[in-house]
């Protein structure tokens, strides 16, 4: 299957803090993409919308605040996870940033290990999909970490798609979804596929899962929701 890992944005301009960050971040098991500008983050985000955001206060082009400005201002990245890296240990520079929509601030110089404990926290709080912690349901086991699902203590083989939508169910138990909700929370906004698609992923998805495949309850006229009720 191909991976499926959370995507972090870093947005700093100091080589030796990106290949830093970096590092630290790959051996959490996040995928990293690195800009040293607020054009090219403005660029990627546009594109292909992070999992999460470090971005730096100041900037060669503009104030890392400005980017955060301009990225809450668009409706499409309202929920997009932003944390905040500033050499400025100011109070009101906190306040500012947190003011901005920024979901958290990490001070430098900051250790690895503190960064890594922000960052999954903000994760957990905006996007427990994205979370690193492993997630089951019955005998159904999913390690973000290693991108695979155990049944029954068996690694069972599972495409992209159906991948990230049990991912998704796992993280919200007991909650309905809609077809266009699921749409836009495992495919996202940049995606445009029919609804059907989506039931086209629910039944090989429960296939894979075979006997557990109950788990994944079609819900009338409104959508699928996993629940072991
Ligand atoms: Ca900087």
């Amino acid at each position: 299957m191909s991976a499926d890992k959370t995507t972090i944005l870093i947005v700093e301009d100091e080589p030796a803090i990106v290949e830093l960050v970096s590092f630290t971040l790959r051996a959490a098991g996040w995928d990293t993409y690195s800009v040293s500008n607020t054009a090219d983050a403005w660029a990627y985000i546009s594109r292909r919308m992070p999992n999460l955001v470090l971005l730096d206060w100041m900037l060669p082009d503009q104030s890392g605040i400005r980017l955060l400005s301009k990225i809450r201002s668009d409706r499409q990245f309202t929920a997009l996870p932003i944390i905040m890296l500033t050499a400025k240990s100011m109070e009101e520079d906190k306040i500012a940033g947190l003011d901005h929509g920024a979901d958290d601030y990490v001070t430098k110089p900051f250790s690895p290990r503190e960064l890594t404990a922000r960052i999954k926290t903000v994760l957990r709080r905006k996007a427990p999909e994205h979370g690193q912690s492993i997630l089951s349901a019955g005998p159904i086991v999913l390690d973000p970490v290693s991108c695979s699902v155990m049944l029954n203590d068996k690694r069972v083989d599972i495409g992209h798609a159906e991948y990230k939508l049990l991912k998704f169910f796992l993280a919200h138990p007991d909650r309905v979804f809609s077809r266009s909700q699921l749409l836009d929370k495992v495919w996202g906004d940049h995606v445009v596929i029919e609804e059907r698609t989506v039931d086209v992923h629910v039944l090989r998805l429960r296939k894979v899962l075979k006997e557990s495949e109950k788990l994944i309850k079609t819900v009338r006229s409104v959508g699928y929701m996993l629940s072991e009720r």
